[in-house]
């Protein structure tokens, strides 16, 4: 058995693995999932980790399936809106985009070349994964391709059929997702149809469902920690009435396949105008 061999086995987690492993795997693949979550409320049912969970759960499954590795998960990020629920610990947006900058240096000088940012955190890490990758490229390692994905964008094509209500922070989809895959983490006996009125809030341009139900416009309005305990004192956005771990298990699903589709044809794409040699770092 090669030491590649071995690594597979035993883990796809870069945590569980020696350095000698990686040093093996980096000679046949360059690439790795980077997990990212949250420590941030998710109402009376789900536990104030929901979101790593989420994406540990996508990043091991499609990792195996894909063949690669997976680097420690992030169980922070950009969450100071949910600061008014006791339990929340957030990173500021310009400390999770380097948070982001300092794993891909490190990870690009070891040789991975495909790195692939795995948001858990429906939506709201996105503004500093993405700009982190669009910078780090731009100004730094162009040679090294960073991709981002996000439930949010992931599960456009399964989620209007599964969920029955309006989808938001801690809603059905989500926590039937953790439900699905880490059920002793979820408190069954709390769901409920507490969630927030977004047209009364936000008016006509609110974006009440996140997998855009409705096809509405809409336009984005921060909001404070202190106006969100207002908005939704349960913390949760939309109703978990209708949680359940076949819906849970039909979106991991769902997000696993189109992960290991992704990586598979990752695997030989150079990126839009093929392999661009590594260049000196111009700031
Ligand atoms: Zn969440």
């Amino acid at each position: 058995m090669t030491d590649v061999q071995a690594a597979e086995r035993r883990s796809v987690w870069l945590h569980e693995l020696t350095w000698q492993e990686v040093e093996a795997y980096l000679k046949e693949r360059q690439t790795i999932i980077v997990p990212f979550g949250t420590t941030e409320q998710h109402g009376p049912v789900g536990p104030l980790g929901l979101d790593g969970y989420v994406a540990i759960g996508l990043a091991e499954d499609a990792a195996r399936r894909a063949g690669v590795l997976v680097a420690p998960p992030l169980w922070y990020g950009d969450s100071s809106h949910h600061l008014g629920f006791p339990g929340t610990i957030s990173l500021r947006t310009e400390t999770l985009i380097q948070v982001f900058y300092d794993i891909v240096r490190s990870l690009a000088k070891h040789g991975f070349r495909k790195i692939l940012a795995l948001n858990g955190h429906k939506m709201t890490n996105l503004a500093a994964l993405t700009s982190a990758a669009r910078n780090i490229r731009e100004f730094e390692l162009p040679h090294v391709l960073v991709a981002v994905a996000d439930p949010m964008y992931l599960a456009r094509g399964i989620a209007g059929q599964l969920k029955e209500t309006n989808e938001h922070h801690a809603g059905e989809l989500e926590v039937s997702h953790v439900y699905y895959l880490f059920p002793e983490t979820i408190r069954i006996d709390k769901i409920s149809d507490a969630h927030c009125d977004f047209d009364a809030v936000f008016g006509p341009f609110g974006n009440g469902d996140l997998f855009g139900g409705g096809g509405r416009d809409f336009i984005e309005q921060p909001w404070t920690s202190e106006e969100q305990r207002r908005i939704a004192p349960a913390g949760q956005f939309s109703s978990t009435l209708a949680v359940s771990k076949e819906k849970g298990k039909a979106y991991h699903e769902y997000m696993v396949e189109r992960l290991v589709e992704f990586l598979t044809w990752w695997e030989h794409y150079e990126g839009p105008l093929g392999s661009v040699p590594p260049t000196e770092r111009v700031s």
